[in-house]
């Protein structure tokens, strides 16, 4: 039998071990981590939401209006108000018939990929895709194709292949996030959502990291390309952009009520707080309103600073990552990062493949100009790539 202690010592080994540091500050610009003040580029609160005085305010009202928990599963102890006008505006925002709330993103994609294809269909995956979104498919019993990231050519050979050998009432699903999380670029979604009408499949979008950031109102990649009619699941987070916690799906009316019969993360877990789903309600109005606006623009002025700063192309949404190879490499520059007053987390193997370690800068809408200059010139040192230490590239792509 494998010991605990030796399998920690080969995650020391190789530079891959985690260990939980105490936040003692709420989410913010401003934080203090272990004692420390840092500044802080490592949330995906890419708007500022998490310690808004509105959402806040809209939690307490929540939690005296509907108490502190669920109490059981929503098929069990019945449906509250507060889900039901979340999930209503969750619809509407994404132009769908229905939607769904989940404990979390992660919960969404495990329970959303087995409820909807199974032993039988095939998932279509791009490379880069989440770790929840590949541990769903992978629950899910169907075949899994993985393409090259991005490669649409390879997505449309597999449309090709898969669909001459699939039998008729198959399923054959493309799987994508629209902005990656670890690298920030987006995906090429109008020509994904063309293959996919082109070859009969259906398509689940992860707007995990563009939920909030883009679009006119903040809905994501879909609302900013203007096609949301061509993304059959729609799947996002309350956790980043909306400042909470907690999943969602939006889709048609049948396939939302497929998923609550079939997704097991939702049918075997007790619903989220319902002062959650209330507070939800809040922040999708914040983040569709003209603050939520306002807030995309100050993070827009942030990402251009940076990206002029650092002499790399504006990256797309809130996402910065530095790949530096190796996860000592990695490691030594948040170390040093640290040391000059900056949270920026080094992203490692499993997170990242092997020799792609880096540093993922995120940037909010609360960070001052200032702030983001400072940090431009710390970065620095790890853009310049004079003997290949560092490239900022990603930035651009
Ligand atoms: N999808 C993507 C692309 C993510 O980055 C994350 C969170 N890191 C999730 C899903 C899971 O969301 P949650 O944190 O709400 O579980």
């Amino acid at each position: 039998m494998r010991d605990p202690e030796s399998e920690l010592a080969d995650l020391d080994a190789r530079q891959l071990r985690r260990r939980l540091k105490p936040l003692e500050s709420p989410q913010g610009a401003n934080v203090t981590l272990a004692g420390r003040g840092l500044l802080n580029f490592s949330s995906n609160d890419y708007l500022g939401l998490a310690n808004h005085p509105a959402l806040k305010q809209a939690f307490m009202d929540g939690i005296s209006r509907f108490g502190a928990g669920a109490g059981a599963s929503r098929l069990v102890s019945g449906s509250l108000a507060a889900h039901q006008a979340l999930e209503e505006a969750l619809a509407a925002a994404n132009q769908t018939a229905a939607a769904l709330l989940f404990s979390s993103g992660y919960a969404a994609a495990v329970g959303t990929l087995p409820a909807l294809v199974g032993k039988g269909d095939v998932v279509l995956l791009d490379k880069l895709c989440h770790a929840s979104l590949i541990d769903g498919a992978k629950l899910s019993g169907a075949t899994l194709r993985v393409f090259p990231h991005q490669h649409l050519e390879k997505l449309e050979r597999l449309l090709v292949s898969q669909r001459a050998s699939l039998p008729a009432g198959s399923r054959l699903l493309i799987v994508t996030e629209s902005v990656f999380s670890m690298d920030g670029d987006l995906a090429a979604l109008r020509e994904i959502v063309a293959l996919k009408e082109k070859h009969g499949a259906l398509l689940l979008l992860d707007e995990a990291h563009g939920f909030g950031v883009l679009g006119p109102s903040g809905m994501g990649l879909a609302e900013a390309f203007e096609v949301q009619g061509g993304v059959d699941i729609h799947m996002g987070t309350l956790s980043k952009s909306a400042g909470l916690a907690g999943g969602y799906v939006a889709a048609s009316r049948a396939f939302i009520d497929v998923l609550i019969n079939r997704a097991r993360s939702f049918v075997f877990s007790t619903a989220t707080p319902p002062a959650l789903a209330h507070a939800g309600l809040t922040a999708l109005e914040l983040c569709r309103g003209g603050e939520g606006a306002a807030r995309r623009g100050k993070l827009a002025e942030n990402r251009q600073a940076l990206a002029r700063a650092l002499g790399v192309a504006t990256p797309p949404a809130g996402i910065v990552p530095i790949i530096l190879g190796s996860a000592a490499a990695a490691l030594e520059a948040s170390r040093a990062l640290h040391a000059q007053g900056f949270l920026v987390p080094a992203i490692r193997f499993p997170t990242v493949p092997l020799g792609a370690a880096r540093l993922r800068v995120t940037l909010t809408a609360d960070h001052a100009p200032q702030e983001v200059a400072a940090l431009a010139a710390a970065l620095a040192v790890f853009c310049e790539n004079p003997a290949g230490r560092g490239s900022c590239d990603k930035a651009s792509s």
